[in-house]
């Protein structure tokens, strides 16, 4: 039976069970096509990503004896539409089973389950073979519980799979060790140098140039810098262990002007194209540390660990979980336009211009980066989370819509109303100045809170607090902060919101 077999651009999983026999009946398939490049504008870099680590895939698998039909994008019989790449391949190799793996994202998942239902020959889809859990997991583990919290989540996948477990207990006494996860770099601890790879991409560059592919972002030196396959990856993954696990859980949530990357493993494009699965990497880490504990404290570890079992599956979950309704709440009815620097990095913030720039530069910020600056600064000035989820969904290289939109729309915005996050991540200018030092390289005086110099977050942070108290004031975990906003003299307050008006109505002016 002659079968047609799919490769989405992010099931790039060379140990996947598909290929451990050769089948001449078999033909895989894997199509570069307008309708990825063109849904949302992509970071040029993400464009080029997903096409190398796609190539190179599809080389790996001929090396390897399979059969393989790949499209370029600008191959004459690219129809730029996948189900009508997957018809006009059944009809011209004469296909009678069509097999797909189970798409992350719920937009192909669509896609591909109303081209099976309608399709005259047979199908199947089949798992993926990268996640610890399963896409509706969630769905049994929240049954009846009205908070969808990670904390017990991850809990409970590391006792199953007993990762850092010591006779049903935490290793090292705590299942958390969040605290010690939140301090500022300590430039006597020397961050290596970043490890980069030089994958080609010249002809890549060209063809979306000639096929005029709309992007943002900036690429340097013609090579694309992060892991594309599994050997890149399991590299990458070594360097990490050796060099910067040591330091990940002290600094994961600092900052730095100089420094785009710190302690940061830079492993997300790989594993959200699947070249490397979480279970390599959770392994790889246990092993590396039981060997060379003696440097590495737990804390570090469990810090890592936790992003990859708990947050990253959890965010998973919950798209699944929340989908499709998820995509279009709006809890605190934000309809905000998003400021022309974000797509420029042109604003004398320079907490926003750093993390800006460094996304245009690398396809690329770190977590707090991410929810702490420009997350943070669109939240306090109530921009439209759509958006918010389209220029996150576009400018980050691994950024795939089942992790971007939770961790969007959810943890960042809390416009699901707190099925995510507990309360709105939201600070004023101090806590950027806590954890980094952009604030004294800064125009704005991040103690100010109203005079002409002073730091936009400060009266943007209580301008949001009062604006928003419908929703959060009940909020337990915000109880304290509206205690200290009732406090303030209505004068003072009334300044501040009119200050904090200036900068919502005039973003580009800051
Ligand atoms: P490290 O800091 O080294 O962490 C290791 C790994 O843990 C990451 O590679 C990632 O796979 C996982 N991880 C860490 N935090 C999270 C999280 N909150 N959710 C899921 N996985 C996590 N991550 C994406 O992969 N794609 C996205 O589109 C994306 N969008 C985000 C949007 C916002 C507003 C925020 C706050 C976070 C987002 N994240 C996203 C999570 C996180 O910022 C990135 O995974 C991380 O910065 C990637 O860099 P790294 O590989 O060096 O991560
Ligand atoms: Fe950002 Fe305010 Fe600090 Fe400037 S002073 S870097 S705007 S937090």
């Amino acid at each position: 039976m002659k079968t047609l077999r799919l490769i989405l651009g992010d099931q790039l999983n060379s140990k996947h069970s598909w290929y451990k026999s050769k089948n001449e009946d078999v033909t895989y398939s894997i199509f570069e096509m307008k309708q990825e490049t063109d849904y949302v504008t992509h970071h040029i870099q993400k464009i080029v990503g997903f096409f190398s680590a796609m190539r190179d895939f599809s080389k790996w698998l001929q090396d390897e004896g399979h059969n393989v039909v790949y499209f370029n994008l600008d191959d004459k019989k690219n129809t730029q539409h996948l189900t009508e790449n997957i018809q006009l391949l059944i009809k011209e190799k004469k296909i009678s089973k069509f097999e797909y793996q189970l798409p992350d994202e719920y937009r192909l998942d669509k896609q591909l389950t109303s081209f099976c239902e309608e399709t005259s020959i047979e199908s199947k889809v089949y798992c993926t073979e990268h996640f610890y859990t399963k896409r509706r997991d969630l769905n049994d583990f929240f049954k009846g519980k009205k908070q969808f919290l990670m904390e017990n989540f991850y809990r409970v996948i590391r006792k199953k799979h007993d990762i850092l477990i010591i006779g049903n207990q935490p290793e090292g006494g705590k299942w958390n060790f969040d605290k010690s996860n939140r301090n500022k770099w300590n430039e006597k601890d020397k961050i290596p140098p970043i490890k980069n790879f030089e994958n080609p991409i010249s002809d890549i560059l060209e063809l979306l140039n000639k096929e005029n592919i709309k992007t943002i972002g900036h690429i340097k030196d013609k090579s694309f810098s992060y892991p594309i396959n599994r050997s890149q990856a399991l590299e990458q993954l070594k360097y990490f262990c050796e060099y910067l696990l040591v330091h990940f859980g002290d600094y994961q949530d600092a900052m730095h002007t100089e420094q785009a990357f710190l302690f940061h493993s830079r492993l997300s494009f790989a594993l959200n194209i699947k070249a490397i699965s979480p279970k390599d990497i959770v392994t790889t880490v246990l092993n590396y540390w039981r060997k060379h504990g003696e440097y590495i404290n737990i804390s570090q570890v469990e810090g890592f660990i936790r992003q990859i079992i708990g947050w990253r599956e959890y965010m998973r979950g919950m798209y699944w979980h929340l989908m499709p309704d998820y995509k279009n709440l709006n809890y605190l009815e934000n309809n905000n336009k998003l400021p022309d620097f974000f797509w420029t990095g042109n604003t004398k913030m320079n907490c926003l211009s750093k993390a800006i720039n460094n996304s245009l530069d690398n396809g690329y910020a770190h977590h707090i980066q991410r929810l702490m600056v420009t997350g943070n600064y669109a939240l306090l000035t109530q921009i439209n989370p759509d958006q918010i989820d389209a220029w996150y969904l576009g400018i980050y290289v691994d950024a795939i819509e089942w992790v971007q939109l939770p961790n969007t729309r959810g943890m960042s915005q809390f416009a699901d109303g707190g099925k995510i996050a507990t309360k709105p991540y939201v600070s004023s200018g101090s806590y950027i100045n806590k954890m980094g030092n952009y604030c004294s390289n800064c125009s704005y005086n991040v103690k100010e809170k109203v005079t002409d110099n002073a730091c936009p977050f400060n009266s943007l942070y209580w301008n949001f607090l009062d604006d928003k108290r419908d929703y959060l004031q009940d909020n337990f975990r915000m109880k304290m902060m509206y205690s200290l906003l009732n406090k303030m003299k209505p004068e003072d307050l009334h300044k501040i919101k009119i200050k904090a008006k200036d900068i919502i109505e005039n973003p580009n002016k800051y």
